[in-house]
């Protein structure tokens, strides 16, 4: 058997989404006007004003350099290193910042930064839509350890069966892309444990990406708690795309733990990986306007209300709902096991919900909660006109 082409490779782990894209009750529905459209973290409303006025201050020159080339910059650098040492109690350094195109970005250049073709990347499913791309990107071999619902727990186990002599990195999500968990400092702990055995008996360091795009959007007072906290070699990856719900503005950090193994290399190797990615770097805007970005928030408790008004209504109409703890995203099934059939049949009722098939869970959809609130309203009556 001949090895799959890179570029093949990449294409296929993508092909499921943009069919659905192109093809589906998405690509017919999403522009009627009346639509209530759950389908992306998009943003159905204006942005947050502090992010509109932060972007119109920082416009403004200040000096020649302004709108120069722009790595890194040491002052953004500090910015981050000082909030994620307010969060996680690590003496994170500014040099183990790289700023980067959102998580997209710190997620690609990390990946291609560590992996050869010879390795393996873990990631778990259900997954957000790209990992497998960006695994395959660097030519690693994507390994998929499958979690079960409704719970969704980190399974020890499987993990540490999936585990191989050539296993290079762990993606990890929390709070979990689609299955809105948090996962507990007992879960994380254990799972640094297995992966410090793992990396002792094969004699190299298994690096734990975390991925924690929705760090900031948690529910119900749980206190999050970063995989950073208990294993070293962990590179934190993290986007402001969802915190300001502009993820059109593409920002984000990838950040070393101030004990990764060989860190001065591997900030090397990712700067390198960020030249290549064609400059992947934020824009001179974005990092000027770091200090403000960083104290903006969406409001949550809005969001943790709206969790509370869909779970609450979609349950009393007999759906089985997940209650996220975090994210923007809610997990129902399908009740007639098709989740394709049925996303089409709601989108002719008035709402457009995310197929489980594409995020490898079929038999569900995922409902985004960055609707306006008139928009949940509309989408509760398809909900119901549907089940007629
Ligand atoms: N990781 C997860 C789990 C996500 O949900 C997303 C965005 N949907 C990303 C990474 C990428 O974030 P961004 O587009 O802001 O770079």
């Amino acid at each position: 058997m001949t090895a799959e082409n890179r570029m093949d490779r990449m294409i296929r782990s993508v092909a499921h989404v943009f069919d659905w894209f192109g093809d589906g009750a998405y690509a017919r529905h999403h522009l009627d006007p009346d639509i209530a459209d759950f389908t992306f973290g998009n943003p159905q409303e204006l942005p947050l004003p502090g992010l509109v006025s932060a972007l119109q201050h920082h416009a403004v020159p200040q000096d020649k350099d302004w709108f120069a080339y722009k790595f890194s910059e040491p002052a953004p650098r500090a910015v981050v290193a000082a909030s994620l040492q307010a969060r996680t109690g690590i003496p994170f350094r500014d040099e183990d910042i790289a700023l980067t195109a959102g998580a997209f970005g710190g997620l690609g250049v990390t990946i291609r930064a560590l992996c050869d073709v010879d390795d393996e990347v873990i990631f778990l499913s259900p997954p957000w839509f790209f990992y497998e791309l960006m695994i395959a990107s660097s030519g690693a071999t994507p390994v998929r350890v499958r979690l079960s619902g409704p719970d969704f727990a980190l399974d020890h186990d499987a993990i540490a069966a999936a585990i191989t002599p050539r296993t290079r990195a762990i993606i990890v999500n929390s709070p979990n892309n689609p299955t809105g968990r948090i996962y507990r400092p007992a879960e994380l702990a254990a799972l640094a444990r297995l992966l410090e055995a793992a990396s002792e008996r094969h004699g190299r360091p298994i690096t734990l990406l975390s991925d924690e795009a929705y760090n900031r959007i948690v529910f119900d007072g749980i206190e999050f708690e970063s995989a950073a906290q208990h294993y070293g070699p962990t590179i934190t990856i993290y986007t402001y795309g969802k915190t300001l719900l502009a993820p059109g503005q593409r920002v984000g950090y990838a950040a070393l733990n101030p004990e990764f193994p060989d860190r001065e290399a591997v900030n090397y190797k990712i700067f390198v990986q960020q030249l290549a990615a064609g400059w992947g770097f934020p824009n001179a805007l974005l990092q000027h306007a770091m200090a403000d970005l960083e104290a903006l928030s969406v409001d949550i408790e809005a969001l943790q209300r709206r969790r509370d008004r869909m779970v609450a209504a979609l349950t009393e109409m007999g759906y089985e709902v997940t209650k996220p703890e975090g994210t923007f995203y809610l997990m129902v099934r399908a009740p007639d096991a098709d989740d394709m059939a049925f996303t089409e049949r709601l989108a002719e009722h008035g709402a457009l919900v995310l197929p489980g098939a594409i995020v490898e869970s079929p038999g569900w959809f995922r409902i985004s909660l960055t609707a306006s609130d008139a928009m949940v309203e509309r989408g509760l009556e398809a909900f119901r006109a549907v089940l007629r």
